[in-house]
């Protein structure tokens, strides 16, 4: 035996072998190692149940600021569709509605063709909720391109509205001041050379020779030349069904095929061809029919203002 356990003896005043001892020691050191090892092992299941592995806590961290971004990219996603919104409306009624235009249905600018393909868009991913981001900024994608074409379809119309303003005849051939007689008869009268009853298609504007004689609206100089009754006569196409006459006159101060302004000097007032004194004859044709040109003269313009149009040609 290693160890040797003691006890005191009172009755023999000194120390006696003790031989329950050791068991004792025994007993208690094997009884304190299995309450241990049972309390490690409730301690482990409890850790095992309720504590969750280093992956999960990983994962759990990334799910979050995952959620976080995803939410704030919804915003963003709805405040850019707030913002189309705002411009659509303001295409569809204003802009279109200025210039006499249909609106375009939502159906078509929420599902225009063409960039990104469908594959394009839902192969990023498989989950449903990033699916659905993707076709949320695809409709915006469409829309923003609609915007454009609608766009540059307004910037179309509004050219051709100014091409059309600035084409059609809308001026007094002459200055007001210079005109010595304005001869307002449209229609049947009796010629006075040929002395019988004839339509006159124009008007006549009595006035000085030499007085200049002014295009009514932007166009192509067609006919610039000595012909028949007209005497020298300049003709201008302007496009839209527009056509003027310029007749008698003394001087051509423009050729064929060249470009005018409205306001721009065209020749000057004389006496040739079937006339009986210095006067312009002055006709409007709409798609190759006479009209009454009193309307295309905007007589109520006024004075400064007709200069200004003068001044502006020359530029
Ligand atoms: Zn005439």
């Amino acid at each position: 035996m290693l160890f040797r356990y003691f006890r005191y003896d009172p009755i023999h005043c000194g120390f006696i072998v003790d031989r329950k001892a050791p068991k004792e020691a025994r007993r208690s050191t094997l009884r304190f190692l299995a309450l241990s090892i049972g309390m490690g092992l409730v301690l482990f299941g409890i850790y095992a149940l309720f504590l969750p592995e280093y992956d999960e806590v990983v994962l759990q961290e990334y799910n979050t600021v995952a959620k976080a971004s995803w939410t704030e990219l919804k915003n963003e996603i709805r405040e850019l569709d707030d913002r189309i919104t705002m411009l659509e409306r303001e295409d569809d009624d204003h802009y279109r509605v200025l210039l006499n235009m249909e609106k375009l249905p939502a159906s078509i600018r929420r599902g225009g063709s063409g960039g990104r393909t469908e594959s394009d868009w839902t192969n990023q991913s498989d989950l449903p909720i990033i699916k659905r981001g993707y076709q949320d900024v695809k409709v915006l994608w469409n829309r923003v391109r609609m915007g454009n074409q609608s766009y540059v379809e307004l910037k179309d119309k509004i050219e051709e509205k100014e091409g059309m303003l600035a084409s059609r005849p809308a001026l007094q051939p002459l200055d007001n001041r210079q005109i010595t007689r304005f001869h307002g008869l449209y229609g049947m009268r009796m010629h006075p050379v040929y002395r019988d009853w004839r339509f006159h298609h124009g008007l006549d504007l009595t006035a000085r020779p030499g007085t200049p004689v002014y295009a009514t609206g932007e166009g192509l100089v067609t006919v610039a030349k000595y012909s028949g009754g007209y005497g020298q006569v300049v003709f201008v196409n302007h496009g839209y069904g527009f056509e003027t006459r310029y007749a008698h006159l003394s001087k051509i101060k423009v050729a064929e095929g060249q470009k005018v302004k409205r306001g721009e000097l065209l020749g000057l007032v004389g006496n040739t061809g079937t006339s009986t004194g210095p006067h312009l004859h002055y006709e409007v044709l709409f798609k190759d029919e006479w009209v009454n040109p009193i309307h295309f003269m905007y007589r109520d313009l006024s004075q400064s203002d007709f200069n200004e149009i003068i001044r502006e040609a020359k530029k």
